[in-house]
């Protein structure tokens, strides 16, 4: 038990400081909107007994009419505050739950990559987003939590102060067998009873809460499964095959009622209907049998003597009021309770270390992109992987040369780029720009030596001349001729709105999809566009032709000039035209040369690959 409630707080705690990052009005307003909504019924309270005194009593028009209008005031003055308070937070409320996105963005984006693609920070990433978008639980929780604490709280305070007096003013003598109420033991027995009663309300919710925190592994994958099945009727890329195998039959089996985690016949049903109801339930009794304590104890200290028919209701109002507050605080610290292991797995992910991206050396910045890199016996296995993806390659890029990679799938091309960019490092061995280890560089400086197009590589659904530029602002001359140079010059002519059309539907009807060779050139002309001093194509022409792709591979010949050009292909016929062949076979390099020479080589993997691509051609 010890620590519990530190952990509750401090998990709440930060909470409030990440969402403030994002938010940094929301607190302030919490803050004010719950004091001024607390103070209201208290204001209400305390003037109406004034009043009843006055009328019941010394029935003084002069004060009386005082204290209506100071009554109507405070309470019409708080009033509208409040009001107003309500709609600012309401809004800000409304948009926490995207902004905190931004925080979960921006872990995203500064991961190391090689923790992106571990599927335990993936599941996790996942777990958030269910508990959150599912459960209602994580960050978004944090500001209502605190708006109950602080209106709770302050009710508390407000409520003690409006009842102390209760407790303080005597039953006069006269009133006989009475004065027994103001004994002190008698008061602290009463008080006693109170909190007593407070806290078994409380408890009893906690004990209905616990009952939920207990299935939230059966609910964790409850929401699971429907984030799964419940999204894939509207995923087009399945559209085809969940018409053509009937896999809404396959789906539905999870949504039925005996599978259903949350249905009736659920474990969560049965306690909704049973122990847990039940313990919600008895909260609710209980917490109201203050109220009952409560009237007896003011009626039979009036009847006593001991104040007026104003206190009364004062009394009551404000007694009532308290354990109500009271009831909430220990509702919410409930809650909170629940909502701190959802914390602390957002916490986990957001705390994710980055471990690769710390060197400090700025890269020189060079007009005659001289850039040497070398590759000095690198060996490298894919996290949670026992097979070697590279083995031991030493490779000396030539600056200004090209230099095409080629080798049977899974023979480590792929692997060998994520490497010479930096997106894993390697366990053994060095890679080194201008003879000094990459891990030592600034890795933003180091990346921007490379104008990459990866297999899988990614646009986004935003104007085409946005992502060729991949910035906002587009120098549109140099897009225009990225794109041409790429092979998208006809295409780019028939768009409307062109540099200016928006990719894909998703943001607009007039938006273009583009085809899978389509999609390649833009990514191509957005290599072009960075014009880094390497430009590297990891088969990118997969999707066209092989004549489209000899196309494309001779002009890049011209296009990229003075840059130093990797190319990647397993159709050798693309690569001839370079001026040096590296020939990957499971993960090492086999052989190095021109196309001539390694054809030369009757016994070597370049002339049994080249003899086996032309007979399928052939043929
Ligand atoms: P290529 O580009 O030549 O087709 P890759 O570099 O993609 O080959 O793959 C080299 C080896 O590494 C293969 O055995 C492949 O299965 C493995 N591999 C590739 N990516 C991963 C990954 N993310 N996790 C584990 N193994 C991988």
């Amino acid at each position: 038990m010890k620590g519990k409630w530190s952990r509750v707080f401090a998990a709440h705690k930060r909470g409030m400081q990440e969402l403030h990052k994002v938010s940094p009005k929301l607190f302030p307003i919490i803050t004010l909107f719950a004091v001024t909504g607390a103070l209201i019924p208290y204001v209400t309270v305390f003037f109406s007994a004034k009043i009843l005194t006055e009328l019941a009593l010394l029935r003084r028009a002069e004060v009386l009419w005082k204290w209506v209008a100071a009554g109507v005031l405070c309470g019409g003055l708080l009033a509208v505050v409040n009001a107003l308070l309500h709609q600012r937070y309401e809004t800000l409320l409304d948009d926490i739950w995207g902004r905190k996105e931004i925080l979960f963005c921006r872990k995203m984006f500064s991961l190391d990559y090689a923790d992106v693609d571990k599927q335990e920070i993936r599941d996790l990433r996942n777990q958030i987003a269910q508990m959150e978008n599912w459960g209602s639980w994580g960050l978004g929780r944090v500001p209502e939590f605190y708006e109950a604490c602080v209106k709770n709280a302050i009710g508390i305070l407000s409520g003690a102060a409006l009842t102390a007096s209760l407790f303080s003013s005597p039953v006069p003598e006269s009133a006989g067998a009475l004065t027994v109420l103001n004994h002190p033991l008698f008061l602290l027995a009463f008080a006693a009873l109170l909190i007593g009663i407070s806290l078994l309300a409380g408890r009893f919710y906690a004990k209905s809460a616990g009952y939920w925190s207990g299935l939230a592994e059966d609910a964790t994958l409850g929401n699971r499964i429907f984030a799964v099945f419940g999204e894939i009727g509207s995923q087009k890329e399945r559209a085809a095959d969940v018409r053509m195998y009937d896999q809404q039959e396959l789906v539905g089996t999870y949504w039925s009622e005996t599978n259903n985690l949350f249905g009736a016949k659920s474990d969560y049903g049965k306690l909704s209907k049973g122990a847990m109801g039940i313990y919600a339930g008895l909260g609710v009794c209980v917490s109201t049998l203050i109220t009952g304590f409560v009237y007896a104890f003011t009626c039979l200290k009036a009847w006593g003597g001991a104040f007026d028919v104003g206190s009364v209701t004062q009394y009551v109002g404000a007694a009532t009021a308290l354990a109500s507050n009271v009831y909430a605080l220990l509702k919410v610290c409930g809650d909170m309770k629940i909502n701190t292991a959802h914390l602390e797995r957002t916490y986990e992910y957001l705390d994710i270390p980055n471990a690769m991206y710390q060197g400090s050396l700025t890269t020189e910045k060079r007009s005659d992109r001289h850039y040497e890199v070398e590759f000095k016996n690198v060996s490298f296995r894919y996290p949670g992987s026992e097979k070697w993806a590279l083995k031991n390659v030493s490779m000396k890029f030539r600056i200004g040369k090209r230099l095409a990679i080629v080798g049977e799938n899974g023979s480590g091309k792929t692997t060998f780029i994520k490497l010479l960019c930096r997106l894993y490092d390697p366990q053994e061995g060095q890679i080194l720009l201008n003879g000094i280890d990459i891990r030592k560089y600034r890795y933003d400086e180091y990346r921007d030596i490379f104008a990459v197009v990866f297999q899988d590589f990614q646009l986004i659904s935003q104007p085409l001349g946005n992502n060729v530029a991949g910035s906002m602002t587009v120098d549109e001359e140099r897009a225009k001729k990225a794109l041409i140079d790429a092979g998208f010059g006809e295409r780019l002519n028939t768009l409307p709105d062109g540099l200016h059309t928006q990719l894909y539907k998703d943001f607009s009807e007039n938006g273009v999809e583009v085809s899978g060779g389509e999609a390649q050139k833009i990514a191509i002309a957005r290599a072009l566009y960075k014009d880094a001093p390497f430009i590297i194509l990891d088969e990118p022409t997969a999707a066209l032709d092989p004549i489209a792709e000899a196309e494309i591979y001779s002009k890049f010949n011209d296009i990229s000039g003075d840059k130093t050009a990797v190319y990647i292909s397993h159709r050798l016929s693309s690569c001839k035209f370079c001026d040096e062949i590296a020939v990957f076979h499971e993960g090492t390099v086999i052989q190095k040369g021109t196309h001539e020479e390694l054809l030369a080589e009757e016994s070597g993997k370049y002339y049994e690959l080249w003899h086996a691509q032309a007979q399928y051609y052939t043929e």
